[in-house]
């Protein structure tokens, strides 16, 4: 594991170190243990069949992280300089990136306050640590190879000026209860709604997109725009910015109100959903439980989905089977 302290009195950020595997030693008071003064990263590092270790934008995890610190009172520092030190920590572990193209080896940066004093106050002390795990692409699904997700509007799990585009530990742990609730019913994930108008923010810890007909009869890919209530995903980003390439495609971000998409639905224009992110990539949904009626989405009938297409253009990019500047070789 890689571990950076930071102490204030020191001058800031200390010699990164990469050590053994261990447990923390942390003070009882420490920040992060009452305060939620901590925030975190997800990516992955895939090995491709040139047996060669890439990397995928980790400079806008690295971006991220530091609006997350900067928002939580946490100290910041060089994006790049981490992602050269977790280079050498994958490097040195390069044996657990998994040899198959259906795994990964999932990176876990964290950052946490752990000056031990009560006051609410920006921590003098800070732990920036690194570890890592070997993941399947695995999500639990429906038969249809779909999720199904439920969407409760008596729930939000953010609003304006919160901290829904971050990624704060505090965001995270209310979640699991709605979840569970949502997986009692039958659904594998909750649909994350906010507002009068039921607007669709994220599904589970996704970002969300419909595929659908729109006005003009071209179809058109959206996703609902960066207002604060959404994680600026790095998946997210990048199905933007390929799919605007895509000549037979219109891309727009756009709010969706579950009205709109019921609508949508009953006209036979909505042709896909699905939730994307690093964790899964891409997760197909075929079902929508809102109030007392179950939307279904025919995600899974059509003859060449956009979301396969998306799917399949960010794998070959990250296996390097699509030479882009969006993956980098670290090894
Ligand atoms: C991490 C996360 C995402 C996806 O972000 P990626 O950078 O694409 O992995 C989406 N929504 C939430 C709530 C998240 O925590």
């Amino acid at each position: 594991m890689l571990k950076i302290y930071y102490h204030r009195e020191l001058g800031g950020w200390q010699k990164p170190e990469i050590t053994p595997f261990e447990n923390l030693s942390l003070h009882p008071a420490a920040k992060a243990l009452h305060y939620a003064v901590q925030l975190f990263e997800g990516l992955k590092a895939y090995r491709g069949r040139d047996d060669k270790i890439r990397m995928f934008r980790p400079d806008l995890n690295m971006e991220r992280m530091n609006l997350a610190a900067q928002r939580s009172g946490l100290p910041m520092f060089d994006g790049d300089e981490l992602v050269k030190c977790i280079k050498r920590l994958v490097q040195i572990d390069q044996e657990w990136v998994p040899h198959s193209e259906t795994s990964t080896l999932y990176i876990r940066p964290t950052l946490i306050g752990v000056e031990p004093t009560f006051g609410i106050q920006a921590p003098d002390s800070a732990l920036l640590f690194v570890i890592l795990s070997p993941v399947s692409a695995y999500y639990k699904k429906s038969k249809d190879g779909a999720v199904s997700i439920y969407a409760d509007p008596n729930v939000v799990r953010a609003f304006p000026g919160g901290v829904g585009n971050r990624k704060v530990g505090s965001n995270y742990g209310p979640t699991i209860e709605a979840t569970s609730r949502a997986e009692k019913l039958g659904h594998q994930q909750v649909l994350w709604l906010f507002g009068p108008n039921h607007e669709l923010t994220e599904v589970g810890a996704m970002n969300i997109f419909i595929v659908y007909i729109n006005e003009q009869g071209d179809k058109q890919l959206s996703t609902p725009p960066l207002n604060g209530l959404i994680l600026p995903g790095v998946t997210r980003r990048s199905i933007l910015e390929l799919t605007s390439q895509w000549e037979d495609l219109v891309v727009k971000e756009e709010v969706i109100t579950m009205n709109r998409l019921i609508e949508l639905n009953k006209q036979g224009r909505l042709l896909e959903m699905f939730g994307a992110g690093t964790a899964v990539v891409i997760s197909p949904i075929s079902r929508v439980g809102f109030l007392d009626t179950d939307v279904n989405i025919p995600t899974m009938q059509q003859p060449q989905p956009v979301y396969q297409r998306v799917k399949d253009t960010l794998l070959a990019i990250q296996y390097g089977h699509l030479e882009h500047p969006y993956a980098t070789i670290i090894s």
